[in-house]
C-alpha cells in the first residue's frame, strides 16, 4: 500500500497546491495506525450523550462520569485566586515549581511512607492521566507486556497500545473482591513483561487492595528483573475504614520499582484544575519529564500555586476537615446506593466497594437471550450496553457498562452526586427493571 511518506516529497507538494480535492481521501486522511486501532473512552462519550439530551429537555441523572460533586474546598480557590492576583501567570519549571514539588515529596514521605521521595523525582503533569501516558512511552518499548488486572480504569489498555506495547489483562470476579491474586499474577508474567499497573483505590470497582495481597503481589514483582509498577493511588483519600490505602512503593524493596501516580482532581475535587503528578526513580521520572518538556511543558501555573495550598494549608494530614467532610458525604451514599442496589431483583454486588466513588454490581442475570426491555418498546437487552442504552432511554439514567473496564457483566454507576439524586435516579432504575416493564431472562 502506498502511504504518504512513500510519496517523493515533490508530488505532496504539487497535490497540495492543485485546488480540487483528491478523489482519493483514504490517501490524504490515512490515521496512524495506532491511534486509528483506539478506542474512544466510553465513559465521556456516554457522559456527553447523557449531556446532549440535558440540553434536548430530556430530565437525565448522569452516573456516568468520575467527578466529584463538591466545589473545591475555599481555601484552595482563594490560593488559586491569590496566584492571579500575584501575577503568577508565566510559565514555570517544566516539572513543576519548586514550591509544589517539595509539597509533594514531603506528603509522599509523610502520608504514604516512600522513605526516598525527593522533590526531584517528581514531575507534575495536566492530570494524573498526562503522568500515566508519560509513565507508558518512558517505559514501555515496541512488543513490552503491561499487566492489567480487570476490571480497570478505561484509559489504561489504550495507552499502552499507543505506546506500542501489548495490553495483558488479568481477571478478577465480583466475587473475588474484584481482587487480582498473586497466583494470577504469575500466571500472566513472560519476559517481555515490563510494567504492571496497579489501582487501589479502585475505579471502577471501589476495591481496595489489603496489606496482605499487595504483600503478596510485591513478592512475585520482585522475582522479575525488569518488572515495574505504576501505582495509580488518585483515590488515596477516598477510602472508608476499616480499609486502608496502602501506597505500593512503601512496601519492602518496592519503592526503587514503582512510579506513584496521583493527582488533586479526586482527592480535593479539582478535576477542571487539571493537576497530577509522577514519583519515580530519577531515571524514570527524568523520562517522563523530556517528554513532558517536547509535549505541553509544565502545568498551569494558577492550579500549581492552588495546590501548595491543598496540601499545606488545609490543616492535618489527608486534606484535613474539608476532604473528611466529603469523605463522609461519599460514605453515607455508598451505604445507601449499595444498600438499593440490592434489593433489585437480578442484580448483584457480592462485596462492597472499600473505596472511591462507584459501585460496579452484576446485572448478568439481567441480560442476554430473553431479556427485553419492554417499557417504550426497547426490545432485547443482550448486554450490558443493551441494559445502559435501555436505561438511559427509560429511566433517564446514565451508567456506564462494563465491557468498557473489562467486566462485561457488570455496569459502573457513579455515586458522585448529591443523595436526593442518588435517590430520584434508584428509583427511576429499579422500576425501568420491575416486572411488567422489563422481562428477565429464564433463570440460567
Ligand atoms: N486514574 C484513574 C483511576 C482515574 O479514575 C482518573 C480520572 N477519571 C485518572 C487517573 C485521571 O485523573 P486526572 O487526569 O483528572 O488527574
Amino acid at each position: 500500500m502506498q502511504t504518504l511518506s512513500s510519496i517523493p516529497a515533490s508530488s505532496t507538494a504539487a497535490a497540495a497546491s492543485a485546488s480540487p480535492p483528491p478523489s482519493d481521501c483514504s490517501l490524504l486522511f490515512a490515521i496512524n495506525p495506532r491511534v486509528a486501532a483506539l478506542k474512544p473512552s466510553k465513559t465521556m462519550a456516554l457522559t456527553d450523550k447523557a449531556r446532549e439530551l440535558k440540553e434536548a429537555g430530556k430530565d437525565v441523572i448522569g452516573l456516568a462520569a468520575g467527578e466529584p460533586d463538591f466545589d473545591t474546598p475555599a481555601a484552595i480557590v482563594a490560593a488559586g485566586v491569590e496566584a492571579l492576583q500575584q501575577g503568577l501567570t508565566r510559565y514555570t519549571p517544566n516539572a513543576g515549581t519548586p514550591a509544589l514539588r517539595a509539597a509533594i515529596a514531603d506528603k509522599l514521605r509523610r502520608e504514604n511512607g516512600l522513605a526516598g521521595a525527593s522533590a526531584a523525582d517528581v514531575v507534575v503533569s495536566n492530570g494524573a492521566k498526562q503522568a500515566i501516558w508519560q509513565a507508558l512511552l518512558a517505559t514501555c518499548a515496541e512488543g513490552d507486556e503491561v499487566v492489567i488486572p480487570a476490571p480497570f480504569w478505561v484509559s489504561y489498555p489504550e495507552m499502552a497500545r499507543m505506546a506500542g506495547a501489548d495490553p495483558v489483562i488479568v481477571r478478577s470476579t465480583a466475587a473475588e473482591g474484584f481482587l487480582m491474586s498473586a497466583e494470577s499474577l504469575e500466571r500472566a508474567l513472560t519476559p517481555r513483561s515490563r510494567l504492571l499497573i496497579l489501582c487501589s483505590p479502585s475505579n471502577p470497582s471501589g476495591a481496595v487492595y489489603p496489606r496482605e495481597r499487595l504483600l503478596e503481589i510485591a513478592a512475585v514483582v520482585s522475582r522479575h528483573p525488569r518488572l515495574l509498577v505504576l501505582s495509580d493511588e488518585i483515590y488515596e483519600y477516598i477510602c472508608y475504614p476499616p480499609a486502608e490505602h496502602v501506597a505500593f512503593g512503601s512496601l519492602p524493596g518496592m519503592e526503587a520499582r514503582t512510579l506513584t501516580v496521583n493527582g488533586f482532581s479526586k482527592a480535593f475535587a479539582m478535576t477542571g484544575w487539571r493537576l497530577g503528578y509522577l514519583a519515580a526513580p530519577r531515571p524514570l521520572s527524568s523520562a517522563c519529564s523530556v517528554i513532558q518538556s517536547q509535549s505541553t511543558s509544565g502545568a498551569s501555573s494558577i492550579a500549581q500555586h492552588a495546590a501548595v495550598a491543598a496540601l499545606t494549608k488545609l490543616g492535618g494530614e489527608r486534606g484535613g476537615e474539608p476532604v473528611a467532610g466529603m469523605v463522609a458525604a461519599f460514605l453515607e451514599r455508598r451505604d445507601y446506593v449499595c444498600a438499593r442496589l440490592r434489593a433489585i431483583p437480578g442484580v448483584s454486588l457480592p462485596s462492597t466497594p472499600d473505596g472511591a466513588f462507584y459501585a460496579l454490581p452484576d446485572v448478568s442475570s439481567l441480560v442476554g437471550e430473553g431479556a427485553v426491555g419492554v417499557s417504550g418498546g426497547f426490545g432485547p437487552v443482550a448486554d450490558g450496553d443493551a441494559l445502559c442504552a435501555y436505561l438511559l432511554q427509560e429511566a433517564l439514567v446514565a451508567l456506564v457498562p462494563g465491557e468498557a473496564f473489562g467486566a462485561p457483566e457488570c455496569v459502573r454507576l457513579s455515586y458522585a452526586a448529591s443523595m436526593e439524586t442518588l435517590k430520584e435516579a434508584l428509583d427511576r432504575i429499579e422500576s425501568a427493571l420491575s416486572e411488567g416493564r422489563y422481562q428477565r431472562p429464564p433463570k440460567k
